[in-house]
């Protein structure tokens, strides 16, 4: 692939990422047991070790260790991946986001349904 290409497809992925990283935060329960804490918590160090490009990973991976993952709230996680996700902006010289519009921006079309999580697939089968 050129690089122009790669380039895109890294964009591409990163767009992808980032829309299902927020969505799951705005999912995340208002007021999660300890076991949907450890969930998230796991869940954001495994993406960091296993996203496919593998500088993003890497600075993903630092950003981790200088600012862990924050679970005690849907507000504490979502706040936490947005302001992490504007200092990756802020890396890349990109705009900083509003994270006051958060809650306007990603929508799952997951409405009606009860808060979403591995748990309530499993539960289901
Ligand atoms: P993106 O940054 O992909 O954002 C997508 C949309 O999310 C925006 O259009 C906006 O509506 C919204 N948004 C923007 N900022 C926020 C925010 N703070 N909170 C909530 N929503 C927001 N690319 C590199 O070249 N080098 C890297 O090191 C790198 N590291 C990455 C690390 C991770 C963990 C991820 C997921 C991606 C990384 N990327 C990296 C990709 C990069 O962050 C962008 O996804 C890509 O450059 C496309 O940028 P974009 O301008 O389309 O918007």
């Amino acid at each position: 692939m050129s690089k122009l290409g790669n380039a895109t497809a890294k964009a591409e992925l990163g767009r992808a990422a980032w829309k299902v990283l927020h969505t799951m935060t705005l999912r995340f329960p208002e007021s999660p047991t300890q076991d949907e804490r450890d969930a998230l918590k796991s869940y954001m160090h495994l993406f960091a070790r296993l996203y496919p490009c593998g500088e993003c990973a890497q600075e993903f991976q630092t950003l981790l260790k200088e600012y862990p993952p924050q679970t005690s709230s849907r507000k504490a996680a979502s706040v936490w991946l947005c302001s992490v996700h504007n200092l990756v902006n802020a890396r890349l010289g990109k705009e900083e986001f509003d994270c006051n519009a958060l809650e306007g921006t990603y929508d799952c079309g997951c409405g009606g349904e009860e808060e979403a999580g591995a748990s309530d697939v499993n539960e289901t089968g």
